[in-house]
């Protein structure tokens, strides 16, 4: 056998395991014709599961900016901004993210991954401490184990559990840092940012939040710390570009002081082509936006709010709601039943969720009509009673 078929051959058994668990991922073409209409195999369907909270990846505004960028200065960026320097755009990018945060200082990355594997490693190593949540995002827990850290996993949001590891490992270890999301991203709930925050400062642990979910979806568009009154802000806030701001990217707000520090230090910013032009001027007018209409950012929790009221479901905190089916099988066939129904909500399976909680994900956006919604729901009452009856 040759290396090119032992090769094959390895990925052809593991392919084979991934079948026999209905856990093998085949992207389909889809089209995304605007905010929240898809077409595949040549008919229209409600996105459902989208990220895109605000419908900004489609708004002309948003577009036309990235046009304009594009036109101006060019496609790709060239090279890692240490290499030929930053273009102007991702430094007022910078600055405006740092004033909608409220923090002194902020840097952009190449995606919301790419941040994790960055802070994390970039402020903590063998001898420190990482604390993270169970159901904290797969980047969380990839920039956790590059640190070289001793990593603790705490049971989801359980401050109790939280407090026994600070207590039992945190005077071993010369730093430590606590990591969560901000708003879980398969799950919708809150990290529990007070009472975590105050338990991090108790033992001189630096907190990390992901707020990937929150920006421009909870706290009039701040994230997920202004849900708190009074607000909740970590030292290391990191969040995307790629979700409610329409664009790519990712970043962290913090003190000058650490921006300085990872400016040097965060090989996958050191080592890696800054944004194009394009992605950092629709990320910028998708702030404008924000900025103009406080009420866009409120809407897609109020449409979450809707739709679990039509279903029972308890009230959500965010415009993610998980329906839970678990297994993998049974998602599958409600996703694919709501596909012939006209909507696209695509089944979330292991390892992105624990081992049989596979799920639907239903995420709203400001996009959507209300109309939609309850179609939605309506379709989803019946399919899962049906399942239900079935088995
Ligand atoms: C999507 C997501 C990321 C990754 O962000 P990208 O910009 O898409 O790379 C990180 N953390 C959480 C919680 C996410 O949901």
């Amino acid at each position: 056998m040759t290396s090119f078929q032992s090769l094959d051959a390895f990925a052809a058994g593991k392919l084979e395991t991934l079948d026999r668990k209905a856990l093998r991922r085949q992207p389909r073409e889809t089209r995304h014709s605007d905010a929240v209409t898809v077409e595949r195999d040549g008919r229209s369907l409600i996105n459902a599961c989208s990220n895109d909270y605000l419908g900004l990846a489609h708004h002309p505004e948003v577009i036309e900016a990235a046009r304009e960028a594009t036109a101006r200065w060019g496609t790709g960026s060239g090279a890692s901004r240490l290499v030929t320097g930053g273009h102007p755009l991702l430094f007022e990018l910078e600055a405006r993210l740092a004033a909608f945060k409220g923090t002194q200082d902020c840097l952009v990355f190449g995606s919301g991954y790419l941040a994790n594997l960055a802070i994390t490693p970039a402020l903590v190593g063998a001898g420190d401490l990482v604390l993270i949540d169970q159901l904290a995002h797969a980047c969380l827990f990839a920039g956790a184990r590059l640190s070289g850290a001793r990593v603790e996993v705490f049971r989801h949001n359980d401050m109790a559990h939280l407090s026994d590891l600070l207590t039992t490992h945190r005077a071993s270890a010369r730093h430590a840092m606590v990591l969560t999301d901000g708003v879980f991203s398969m799950d919708g709930d809150l990290a529990p940012l007070p009472h975590m925050l105050a338990l991090a400062e108790q033992h001189d642990a630096w907190t990390l939040v992901d707020d990937a979910h929150g920006i421009g979806t909870l706290g009039g568009g701040r994230g997920s710390a202004h849900a708190f009154e009074p607000a909740a802000e970590a030292p290391l806030q990191m969040g995307t570009l790629s979700k409610a701001l329409g664009s790519y990217g990712g970043y962290l707000c913090a003190s000058h002081t650490v921006c300085e520090l990872l400016r040097s230090r965060a090989r996958p910013l050191v080592f890696t082509t800054a944004l194009p032009p394009a992605s950092v001027a629709a990320a910028l007018k998708a702030l404008d936006l924000i900025a103009a209409d406080p009420d866009l950012c409120a809407r897609p929790l109020r449409l979450a709010e809707r739709f679990c009221t039509a279903l029972g479901l308890a009230k959500p905190v965010s415009p993610i709601v998980p329906v839970v089916l678990g297994s993998s099988e049974r998602a599958l066939s409600v996703s694919k039943a709501l596909e012939a129904q006209g909507f696209l909500v695509t089944a979330i399976r292991p390892p992105t969720v624990p081992d049989g909680t596979a799920r639907l994900r239903i995420t709203f956006s400001a996009a959507h009509r209300e109309n939609d919604i309850d179609r939605l729901a309506a379709s989803l009452a019946s399919l899962t009673a049906s399942v239900e009856a079935a088995q």
